[in-house]
């Protein structure tokens, strides 16, 4: 059982939310704010694909399903840089079972590569850089060259509403916290066992947690 970015960022603020994400998924209730939120997010996101001319988009579905053939995404991902795409949508890697994928990876060299990470929001806040920084240090485990790191925010600009911060320094100094917590959450994934957290603030912060009913439900059992 690999992880993927959401995995870990969702592990991190809470690991019974990563838990329940692999185990009792249809216990999430998402409300239809947050899904209109997310489809906003994801039409940027398609917008932004562009915002450096053509590109290749490596996305691909298992077959007659909706859930993602992430080893035919790695394939492409190698066979448009073998090809010498300028901007790839999606680029994907794994690292020992660690899967992402990139945003936009746009070449700078023949060998140096952007990274871009996409996020429908007014500011550049902590959590997008470390969503940066999480996909940095697997492509750094699979020998890509970075020569910077940038979260795309959307700025107040309809002619021009991408705007990329250098996050490059505090992306990679967070890989020092991947590192820490990778076998962590692994473990905790993994587990047959639900495991136990007590609500609190990290049922809001930094994400609105999904399972707040059911957590409040067993709460009120004892
Ligand atoms: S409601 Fe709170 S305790 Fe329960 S899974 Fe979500 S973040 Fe964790």
């Amino acid at each position: 059982m690999g992880l993927s970015k959401t995995d870990f960022m969702r592990g991190m603020q809470c690991p019974k939310m990563l838990w329940l994400d692999a185990h009792k998924p249809r216990l999430r209730k998402i409300s239809d704010e947050k899904e209109l939120q997310l489809q906003r997010g994801d039409e940027f996101g398609e917008q932004a694909k562009a915002m450096f001319g053509p590109y290749a988009d490596v996305t691909d579905y298992i077959p007659n399903s909706k859930y993602l053939d992430k080893r035919k995404m790695i394939q492409n991902t190698k066979n448009a840089m073998r090809k010498g795409e300028e901007n790839i949508c999606e680029a994907s890697f794994e690292y020992g079972g660690i899967f992402c994928a990139v945003d936009i990876l746009h070449r700078v060299g023949d060998d140096l590569w952007e990274l871009y990470e996409v996020k429908n929001s007014p500011e550049v806040r902590q959590e997008h850089i470390e969503d940066a920084g999480y996909q940095a240090w697997v492509l750094g485990k699979c020998g890509i060259r970075l020569d910077g790191v940038f979260v795309v925010y959307h700025y107040d600009d309809e002619d021009d509403p991408f705007e990329p911060v250098d996050v490059t320094e505090e992306a990679e100094a967070f890989g020092k916290t991947v590192e820490e917590n990778l076998d962590r959450l692994l473990k905790i994934k993994g587990a047959k066992e639900e495991i136990h957290i007590p609500r609190g603030e990290h049922c809001e912060k930094p994400h609105e947690c999904w399972y707040q009913d059911y957590c409040r439900m067993l709460e009120n059992k004892t």
